[in-house]
């Protein structure tokens, strides 16, 4: 099949090579000139595990292309992905302009029939209002559809997991559209939920702020731990082996962060404003995950008595292990707050330096875990990359002035700490 994506970020990009990897045509665009010409050179915009291979592979096999220009792709396309960003504006809901400048493109310059899927995450009633503008401005007015069709994908597994989604939703309202639909992702042999189109918007903004939920409830259940003396660990256990409620997403650590949850659960309680409903539990979510963040900063000030001309080192500053990200990562809250009160940081990531420096500054960064930790007061982990799991604490312990490690992710075993002689505060067990 031949398909055009109009935006090649995290979504886009790695949509575009999982499905051309499928055997389809496909053609990317992006209004970014750099990131065209990187790609178009093999050099990958993200990170993200096995994608540089998948694209390199299908663009050298003639399946895979990248391009500025939306209106030849669109040509020469029968469906297209809208994959653009969806950011916060400043009152908390979506921005739609990116949408709104792809739908109006389409709807100038088609010339046959076109199924138009929407991929990213908008308010629930945009694929009304997509299908409105298309009709509007429809040039040679031609037929089309216009389907939901969210994205679940994790960054950081984001191959694996449009490779192998546990479902597939598609918001359709008509026959054509939904047959198409189903060829498309008949090679992935993964169930489809067919759905009206709003049901299908409303499923990804409800799905991602129920996950922010169970997060901000295991981290305000890991405050109560702290106060009782429990194991948030245990507990989190306890709780995940009743099927009920499962394991996932029960990680007491320093809040999420990322493009998806704090934003779409921003928008959330905004479209639920504009339809009457009050999403007092969701902002409840946010508040608590805002909390957490700052909750770290205090057990840091705390351990620290005087933060002022104390060296931080921090290890982890993308959002989450295994990608680049930094957009909206707790790091850049907490390292913010800790300068403030004149820390020196160090730090170093593993994938997220480049990004980091963008929106980070005044920080010495760092080419490995142990030149962050060199003459530091305290190693604060704030993202669980598994490289940090196995370190030498034998060699930490000679280079920090201070054996003191505060993790905001909970990857030691609070004995083995003990064992290893440092000082190490983590979320919502007892320090050590
Ligand atoms: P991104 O910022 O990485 O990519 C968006 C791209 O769209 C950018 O490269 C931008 O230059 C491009 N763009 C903007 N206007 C354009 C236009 N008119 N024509 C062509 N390109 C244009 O964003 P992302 O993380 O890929 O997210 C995209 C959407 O998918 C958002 O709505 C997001 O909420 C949703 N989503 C993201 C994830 C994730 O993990 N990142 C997961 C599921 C859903």
């Amino acid at each position: 099949m031949k398909i055009a994506i109009a935006g090649t970020g995290y979504v886009g990009l790695v949509t575009a090579a999982c499905l051309a990897e499928l055997g389809n045509d496909l053609i990317c665009v992006d209004i970014d000139e750099e990131k065209i010409s990187k790609l178009n050179t093999d050099i990958m915009p993200i990170y993200e595990p096995g994608l540089q291979e998948l694209v390199v592979r299908n663009k050298n096999e003639k399946r895979l292309s990248f391009t500025t220009d939306l209106k030849g792709a669109i040509i020469k396309s029968e469906i297209i992905f809208i994959c653009v960003g969806t950011p916060p504006k400043e009152n908390g809901e979506a921005d739609l302009s990116y949408v709104d400048n792809v739908a109006r493109t389409i709807a100038d310059v088609m010339d046959s029939y076109k199924l138009v899927v929407e991929k990213s995450t908008v308010p629930v009633q945009t694929g009304e209002k997509v299908a409105k503008t298309i009709k509007a401005y429809n040039k040679h007015n031609v037929d089309f559809d216009v389907v939901s069709n969210p994205e679940f994908l994790r960054e950081g597994s984001a191959v694996e997991d449009f490779m192998k989604p546990d479902r597939i939703v598609v918001g359709c309202e008509s026959e054509n559209a939904k047959k198409l639909m189903e060829k498309l992702y008949a090679p992935l042999k993964s169930p489809i939920l067919f759905t009206d189109i709003k049901s299908a918007e409303i499923i990804k903004h409800a799905s991602n702020s129920f996950l922010a939920t169970k997060i901000s409830f295991i981290n305000a259940i890991a405050n109560i731990c702290e106060a009782a003396g429990a194991d948030v660990e245990k507990v989190a256990e306890g709780m995940g082996l009743d099927k009920r409620i499962g394991r996932f997403f029960l990680n007491a650590g320093t809040g999420y962060g990322g493009f998806c949850f704090p934003k779409d659960a921003e928008a959330f309680i905004r479209i639920a404003e504009k339809l009457g409903y009050d999403f007092k539990l969701l902002k409840a979510t946010q508040e608590t995950n805002q909390q957490q963040k700052m909750h770290l900063v205090k057990k840091i000030e705390k351990a620290l008595w005087v933060v002022k001309n104390k060296t931080i080192g921090v290890l982890g500053l993308a959002f989450k292990p295994n990608t680049d990200d930094m957009r909206f990562a707790p790091s850049i809250d907490i390292i913010e707050a800790l300068q403030k009160e004149g820390a020196k940081i160090k730090a170093y990531d593993p994938q997220a330096v480049e990004k980091a420096r963008q929106v980070l500054k005044n920080i010495e960064y760092c080419s490995n875990p142990y030149d962050a930790a060199k003459d530091a007061d305290t190693l604060v982990i704030l993202t669980e990359w598994n490289e940090f799991r196995h370190l030498d604490f034998k060699k930490l312990k000679s280079i920090m002035k201070h054996n003191l490690i505060i993790d905001g992710r909970n990857i030691y075993n609070p004995d083995e700490m003990r064992k290893q002689g440092f000082s190490y505060i983590s979320i919502g067990r007892s320090d050590v």
